[in-house]
């Protein structure tokens, strides 16, 4: 009589994946995970520590990435939101949410201070907020760039038309991060006011990816009403898209939302799902989110543990931070750029590994130019 974790996983991650040393050479021969349907629903469904998914995982993200762990500065430049999504703190109906835009300058001085401290990405995250246009925002993102030629620019703020993002990418931005946050269309519905579709979700993804973007996408782990069913479909439509950064954290509850009553995601399952992800995608980008390191005090650690090989400390002014509130109890709100930035570089040694400050190019990405 079995239990799940004496399984077994697949032929598809035996011994000769993982326990070659790590060359440039046989990288190329790190074979992904294709787990059926059943043997995802059967390590989902599983009620054990995974201590063996995740040793796995372990071992196929040091064979790549080695014991590196990328560090992107966070820019929350703005908590506008035109749009109404059920689980969101800064979604357009709260009108409890105290709102903030930086400016051009202000942004430009979060890229010094990030630049000084050691990053080399700059991520700037907002509301759906059409205050920043494309003209306004094209002069930002070329600013940033005239100032740090040798850094990638991230851009994560939502949904857009194809000429938008071409803009975006014609100004300079590198890399686009836009979370399809489940891939079950009936889930979708229930996350989701009705002017906001799926299907355009997926046709942004795929834009941004065509126009050359380093793409990345991601979904919360326990939403409402999301289903075993529904995270099998979220990893199915992430084979598709094929996204060089994959970000995941759990759902955590506003206060100010539709979702008030709802319980936050796991934590042990969020880790589950980054081991996985770790071993379908062995050569994603992988970050352990703030959202991890919110439902747990070492939940960052743990997830860098489970194949996760990304940090994304905040560069945003000290006084906004609480401001851009997703969802309640966000850490990180009352630090100033560097102490984050040294409190993680103990957290990542504490769990065995090493702050780099490479660009961190994503390796799916380099591959697929070739
Ligand atoms: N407007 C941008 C950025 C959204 S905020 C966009 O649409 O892409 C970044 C991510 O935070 C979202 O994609 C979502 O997955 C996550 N998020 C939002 N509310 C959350 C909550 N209550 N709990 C956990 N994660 C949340």
């Amino acid at each position: 009589n079995m239990r799940n974790s004496d399984k077994p996983l697949s032929n598809s991650i035996t011994e000769t994946n993982v326990s070659e040393p790590p060359s440039k050479k046989n990288d190329a021969f790190i074979k992904k995970f294709e787990p059926s349907d059943t043997e995802l629903k059967d390590i989902l469904e599983s009620s054990d520590s995974d201590t063996e998914l995740k040793a796995k995982a372990d071992a196929v993200r040091r064979r790549i990435f080695g014991d590196k762990v990328y560090i992107r500065g966070l820019i929350e430049f703005t908590n506008y939101c035109k749009n109404d999504c059920f689980y969101c703190g800064i979604r357009h109906g709260n009108n409890k949410s105290h709102r903030y835009r930086l400016s051009k300058e202000q942004i430009l001085d979060c890229c010094r201070d990030g630049y000084g401290l050691g990053f080399r990405t700059f991520v700037l995250q907002g509301g759906e907020d059409e205050y920043y246009n494309d003209e306004i925002m094209c002069d930002i993102i070329s600013s940033i760039r005239s100032e740090s030629p040798d850094c990638a620019i991230t851009l994560s703020i939502g949904e857009k038309s194809r000429e938008t993002y071409k803009a975006f990418f014609d100004a300079s931005a590198n890399r686009y991060l836009l979370r399809h946050e489940t891939a079950d269309y009936d889930h979708y519905s229930k996350l989701h006011p009705r002017n906001m579709s799926l299907e355009n979700r997926k046709r942004c993804l795929f834009d941004i990816k065509e126009i050359g973007y380093q793409v990345g996408s991601g979904f919360m782990v326990g939403s409402p009403f999301q289903t075993t069913e529904c995270l099998i479909e979220d990893l199915r439509f992430l084979q598709q898209l094929d996204p060089d950064m994959i970000g995941i954290g759990p759902y955590l509850t506003h206060r100010d939302t539709p979702f008030k009553n709802q319980k936050n995601g796991s934590l042990d399952l969020t880790l589950k799902l980054v081991a996985l992800l770790r071993l379908m995608f062995p050569y994603a980008l992988i970050p352990s989110t703030t959202a991890l390191g919110t439902i747990a005090p070492n939940g960052r650690e743990l997830g860098l543990k489970a194949g996760a090989n990304v940090v994304m400390p905040n560069l945003s002014p000290t006084d906004v931070r609480k401001d851009y509130e997703l969802y309640e109890n966000k850490i990180c709100t009352g630090e100033e750029a560097a102490q984050c930035r040294g409190c993680l570089e103990q957290r990542v040694k504490s769990a065995g590994y090493r702050i780099v400050t490479d660009i961190g190019d994503s390796p799916n990405f380099k591959n697929r130019r070739i």
